[in-house]
């Protein structure tokens, strides 16, 4: 069965999508642990990140630093944070989690609640950044 990540990709399911290219592809998470925090996957469904292929590996860690520069650019924050988890979605994803300090970065943090409209409004935010800053993809 498709993963929830697929499903998004093939547009079955919603999302707060930022940006996507070829073989990645880029939207908010859905419990995030602050504004702007972003997930980045593999179109191609692959459950383990040590399993991709090396160019796809190297190629959604260029994507992710894209996707982190242009959020660090309309998100006030010292800096991105990155974590690969897995455990919950068996698909591929790197958390992109803008932070001013290490406990931001705990998942046993408070989550931030924010409205569809917060998320629509952070998403396009982020998504003009990508494109002002990234106009190939
Ligand atoms: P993990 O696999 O442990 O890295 O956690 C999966 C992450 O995916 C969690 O932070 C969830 O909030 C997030 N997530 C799960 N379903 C969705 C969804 N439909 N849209 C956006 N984020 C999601």
């Amino acid at each position: 069965m498709a993963s929830i990540f697929t499903k998004i990709v093939n547009g079955e399911i919603p999302c707060y999508k930022i940006a996507e290219s070829e073989e990645c592809f880029a939207f908010l998470d859905i419990n995030p642990l602050a504004r702007g925090h972003a997930l980045v996957i593999p179109k191609k469904e692959t459950d383990y990140i040590f399993d991709l292929d090396d160019d796809l590996y190297h190629t959604l860690f260029d994507f992710a630093k894209k996707v982190g520069k242009a959020t660090e650019s309309v998100i006030p924050c010292k800096r991105i944070g990155m974590i690969v988890f897995g455990l919950d979605v068996p698909h591929a994803h790197i958390h992109l989690i803008p932070i001013n300090k290490p406990s931001e970065m705990s998942f046993s943090s408070p989550r931030v609640e924010l409205t569809p409209k917060e998320f629509m409004d952070i998403a396009g935010e982020i998504s003009r950044a990508f494109k002002k800053m990234y106009p190939g993809g």
